[in-house]
């Protein structure tokens, strides 16, 4: 693919604890209470719990308690990056504002809304990724290659985790600290269900898009990244790698015998010496499959060219965190890759106090990591410190709060739902559907992600009225001034002129 389309889901953790009386912290809400709390808001804005907001992303509570934000189509990285951040802010401000729904109704405490993949009781949740690729991809180079490349790219960006009891295959491992916080809840290679079996590469049929040029690869195997370094090098080497298997380049065969077993040896042990069988029967490491396709890339790359501007970075910081693992060295990643900045601090915090790994500080570190509130969670305090690397600045997030990508068809979404928003008019979206309520039979598909000027969704538009002389758009400040969660602020204001009527069907 020349260009692709990606999208990042997240489900959140969510915890409400009371105020502490005498030192000790009394039980608060249970989650589906505070995440209702939490959604009021959107409830309010959108009627429904389940919404597109003008940025062109969803909001979502399911009936489980894990809010979830699914960013904008963004065709570019660094748009995707935004995107998801912008997710953190949303869902922050959300939960500052349920904090005070909650004091007026007299329950006092705090909320913590979590983006990390384990809760205390052990149930996982997800970051799913979505990746634009054509149907003719072969599903076989799924399996040889994207497969294992997946079973393995935790050692770059796996999010870390405290393991403090764990059975592996009989064998009892002590209190550990693990790649991945996300391998032991995997239970399939490649299939199409996601809940009961969760496979690595989710096949459900929902491309979201013209279903005989394209699919969408749903991979549910990631942990939710903190960093956006992190981020940058997921995205950046899963991209390269299903560029290179789109064009059909030789790329070896990786097909493992066992990628759920795989897949958990990998994560339990940090030298990344634990080797997996492939189907050929040879032994391998996960650095030596990543060193092979980091070399392919390379290659690739220099014939082929650089296809964006992250693209060299992307590359040195794979090979840097390879050399990082096989050397036991972290020192030239922490701060850079999630796993690595979270372990420096959870060894420091154990060095200093003499703790062992299972005390239960140092599993309060590892949620707390994880925190999405700026004042308190621990990767934005190592932010703040120089101790954990950005790739983006401030305003490219507040703009991603507001502002849909404007590279793809969520820009034409963002503008159609604020629009019929400013004019009072029913309607409702989708990824792919646009509809006043009032002229159903002129709803519009837009199958292409990269619409980005569709004359129809102007047209449909213009049946609300004349916007060009009375139809102004906010400033940031303008919509930062109104009193609801500002990705929910109205993005367009009518200034006169009359609303036609309905037509008559
Ligand atoms: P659910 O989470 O309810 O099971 P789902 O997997 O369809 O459903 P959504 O939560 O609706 O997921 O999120 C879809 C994600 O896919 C979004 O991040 C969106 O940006 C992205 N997306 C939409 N269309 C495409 C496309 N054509 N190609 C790749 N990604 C897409
Ligand atoms: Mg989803
Ligand atoms: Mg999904």
């Amino acid at each position: 693919m020349e260009r692709r389309v990606f999208g990042v889901e997240t489900e959140f953790g969510i915890t409400h604890r009371g105020v502490a009386v005498d030192g000790a912290p009394r039980p608060g809400l249970a989650p589906d209470e505070t995440a209702r709390y939490l959604f009021r808001p959107v409830v309010e804005w959108g009627r429904s719990s389940n919404v597109f907001i003008p940025n062109g992303s969803r909001l979502y509570l399911d009936v489980g308690s894990h809010p979830e934000y699914a960013t904008a189509e963004c065709s570019d990285i660094e748009e995707l990056i935004a995107a998801d951040r912008a997710g953190e802010r949303i869902m922050d401000d959300l939960a500052r504002r349920a904090e005070e729904a909650m004091a007026a109704d007299g329950i006092d405490g705090t909320i913590y809304l979590l983006k990390n993949n384990v809760d205390s009781q052990g149930n996982s949740y997800g970051s799913h990724e979505n990746y634009l690729i054509p149907r003719t991809t072969h599903f076989r180079r799924l399996s040889t290659v994207l497969l294992p490349f997946l079973v393995t790219r935790q050692i770059l960006c796996g999010a870390g985790h405290l393991v403090t009891e764990q059975e592996e295959a009989g064998r009892e491992l002590g209190p550990h600290y693990a790649f991945s916080q996300r391998a032991d809840h995997m239970w399939e290679g490649v299939s199409s269900a996601t809940t009961r079996a969760r496979p690595i590469i989710n096949t459900r049929d929902e491309p979201h898009a013209d279903a005989s040029a394209h699919r969408r690869l749903h991979v549910i195997v990631g942990d939710s990244n903190m960093s956006e370094t992190t981020q940058l090098l997921r995205y950046g080497t899963t991209d390269l790698v299903l560029r290179m298997i789109e064009s059909g380049v030789p790329l070896g065969d990786y097909e493992l015998q066992n990628p759920i077993r795989a897949i958990r040896e990998i994560s339990h042990d940090l030298t990344g010496t634990a080797t997996v069988l492939t189907r050929d029967g040879e032994e391998m490491t996960a650095v030596d499959i990543q060193a092979g396709l980091l070399d392919r890339a390379r290659r690739f790359v220099s014939e082929e060219g650089a296809h964006h501007g992250h693209l060299e970075q992307v590359l040195q910081l794979w090979e840097r965190t390879l050399q990082a693992v096989a050397s036991g060295d972290h020192s030239n990643i922490d701060t850079e890759i999630d796993w690595a900045i979270k372990k420096r601090l959870i060894d420091e915090v154990a060095a200093r106090g003499s703790l062992a790994l299972d005390d239960p500080r140092l599993g309060q570190i590892d949620m707390a990591y994880h925190d999405i509130r700026p004042e308190r969670g621990l990767h934005h305090v190592l932010v703040r410190k120089g101790r954990a690397a950005t790739l983006l600045g401030q305003e490219q997030i507040d703009q991603a709060v507001l502002l849909p990508p404007a590279t793809t068809r969520a820009a034409l979404r963002g503008h159609f739902l604020s629009t019929a928003r400013a004019f009072g008019a029913g309607h409702s979206v989708d990824w792919v559907h646009h509809k006043l309520v009032d002229r159903p039979l002129e709803a519009i598909m837009l199958k292409d992600p990269f619409e980005t000027a569709a004359e129809r969704v102007e047209t449909l538009l213009d049946t609300l009225g004349d916007r060009r002389a009375v139809v102004r758009e906010l400033s940031a400040e303008e919509r930062l001034d109104q009193p609801v969660p500002p990705a929910l602020s109205e993005r367009y204001l009518v200034t006169g002129g009359t609303v036609p009527p309905p037509p008559v069907i």
